[in-house]
């Protein structure tokens, strides 16, 4: 029987899981918020985020000379592989055209405090070629990779997110007595990325509504009859629910978002956890009592297109087709046992007298 429970927790049920932040995940995730820029790279705003050093102190620095030998390896391959060597080029430039590599002048590197050698090398895997850096490299003992914190995971749950978001407001120095957040600091919280999202994909008229102004005309929100609510800092829909009594002032008014930014996609995912990935529908009306999710529906169909758990629940069975009947059993016009067949089953457990035995049957 605990066999029969365990099967149906861990092949159906939707369990619930709480990831757990490690402390280098809390460490690299400090360092990301404080020291993350923002910086303008051929008119595009891209983020600029820190090297996730571990803070001991060590500084890298290596000896120009002693990488020479590695260098000239590294030529000598490239020469002779005239075709790698194009493809290196080629990924290369990619790299400083994108602005992730750059060439500094030699002063700078003179002045620099720090330096460091990558080593890299092209490989191929299915046909496909890919510039390789290898950040394990070691001089004097020291590696990139030793001194570096992993990347921390990225947030695939509104709780974590939520949590975080709180932690990084407050400062890293009140972070083990945030593990527990009281319903204020949700509610406050949410309310921060809620505006992040509709001031990434609404800007212009998140500023205009908030100063009273109406909407441009070609506006995709002019449809929502948008009012701007001071308490909380945020668009909600007017709609023509106003004179609803009975309603609560958040689903009279609710929150509009954007369905295609990722916290947007965060709360439906919650939403439908929450719900044990019922129907689209269900899943809509719940998120309406808050939030007024553009084209909702079609959101909510989507995330549940790609939800495992949902597909697991409403996925048919399928029957095999069965293939041709073997010969033996196609002998038509002959005698009756002509060609048999066996098959057996057990063991059952019988009672004989006050002890029990195995017994098998078999059938012909
Ligand atoms: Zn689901």
């Amino acid at each position: 029987m605990r066999d029969v429970q365990r099967l149906w927790q861990v092949d159906t049920l939707p369990y619930t899981r709480q990831a757990v932040r490690s402390k280098q995940d809390q460490k690299a995730l400090e360092v990301l918020v404080e020291r993350t820029i923002r910086v303008d790279v051929d008119g595009v705003l891209r983020y600029a985020t820190p090297l996730l050093r571990l803070e001991d102190g060590t500084q890298f620095n290596i000896d120009q000379r002693s990488i020479h030998p590695t260098l000239k390896r590294t030529e000598k391959h490239l020469q002779s592989k005239p075709e790698v060597a194009e493809i290196h080029n080629k990924q290369i430039n990619q790299l400083v055209e994108a602005g992730f590599v750059k060439k500094i002048p030699e002063e700078e590197a003179k002045e620099s405090k720090e330096s460091w050698y990558i080593p890299h090398h092209v490989v191929e895997h299915n046909g496909k070629h890919r510039l390789v850096f290898n950040c394990s490299y070691e001089y004097e003992g020291k590696s990139l990779n030793r001194h570096l914190l992993p990347d921390p995971k990225s947030f695939d749950q509104l709780g974590d997110l939520i949590k975080a978001t709180k932690q990084s407001q407050d400062g890293a120095a009140s972070v083990s007595q945030t593990s527990h957040l009281t319903a204020d600091d949700v509610e406050k919280t949410e309310g921060i990325l809620y505006r992040q999202i509709q001031k990434d994909c609404f800007p212009e008229e998140f500023k205009l509504a908030k100063a009273g102004k109406s909407l441009p005309s070609n506006s995709r929100l002019l449809q929502f009859d948008v009012v701007y609510e001071d308490r909380c800092d945020l668009l909600r829909l007017g709609g023509r629910l106003r004179k609803a009594n009975p309603l609560e002032q958040q689903t009279k008014h609710p929150i509009i978002l954007d369905p295609n930014h990722y916290i947007t996609r965060l709360v439906i995912k919650s939403y439908d956890h929450q719900l044990h990935h019922p129907g689209p529908e269900r899943v809509l009306a719940e998120i309406r009592r808050r939030f007024w999710i553009i084209r909702g529906r079609e959101a909510i169909r989507r995330h549940q297109r790609e939800c495992v758990e949902c597909r697991k629940w409403r996925a048919k069975p399928v029957v095999p087709k069965m293939s041709d009947l073997p010969v033996s059993r196609l002998q038509l016009f002959k005698p009756a046992f002509y060609s048999t067949g066996v098959d057996c089953f057990g063991p059952m457990t019988v009672s004989i007298g006050r002890r029990s035995e195995k017994r098998w049957g078999s059938y012909f």
